[in-house]
């Protein structure tokens, strides 16, 4: 599991998270190889349908427009797999971002903690942590083995490149 900045609390009240405007948004929750072989193998899970790239599928929203990942919980805005939720979703609101040839570590600030933590020290902190995290060889081994995961992202903002970018060029 990847270590949190934004509380779970803070979450549960921002609601922010796991909608999508468009069925195939570049922001539905990506899958690493064994996440969707794991989801496939383990009891007591809804079926829910993986898309070709690895994308969880979403449902309408049940309560307005777009839709919603298929593993979240409308009524208490808790996922429902939530202790082994996919890397992606442990890693937002950070993402991992391929543009021109780079692999960068970005981070959305339409994230309402995110932006109530900009320039702190425990952001900056939590920063340093992910990057050696990132850079470590068994996330690089990792992400080398699931290209699925670097993805565009429109407007998030760059903090820097990964060592990744090297292995990929
Ligand atoms: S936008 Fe930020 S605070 Fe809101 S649910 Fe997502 S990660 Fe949590
Ligand atoms: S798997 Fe869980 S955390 Fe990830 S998008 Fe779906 S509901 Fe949200």
């Amino acid at each position: 599991m990847i270590r949190q900045f934004v509380p779970e609390s803070a979450c549960l009240k921002c609601a922010g998270c796991c909608r999508f405007k468009e069925a195939d948004s570049v922001w539905l929750p990506c899958l690493l190889n064994e996440e969707a072989q794991e989801l496939a193998d383990r009891e007591g899970i809804p079926a829910v349908s993986i898309s070709i790239d690895k994308k969880i599928q979403p449902k309408p929203n049940p309560g307005g427009e777009g839709f919603v990942c298929a593993f979240l919980g409308c009524k208490d805005n808790k996922c429902g797999v939530y202790r082994f939720r996919p890397f992606e979703c442990q890693l937002y609101p950070f993402l991992i971002n391929l543009r021109n040839k780079r692999v960068l570590l970005t981070v959305d600030l339409n994230c309402p903690y995110i932006k109530d933590h900009l320039n702190s020290k425990e952001l900056n902190e939590y920063i340093d942590y992910l990057v050696s995290f990132l850079n470590s060889s068994a996330q690089i081994k990792i992400l080398k083995n699931n290209p699925q995961l670097l993805q565009a992202y429109e407007e998030v903002s760059e903090i820097v490149e990964l060592k990744l970018s090297d292995e990929i060029k």
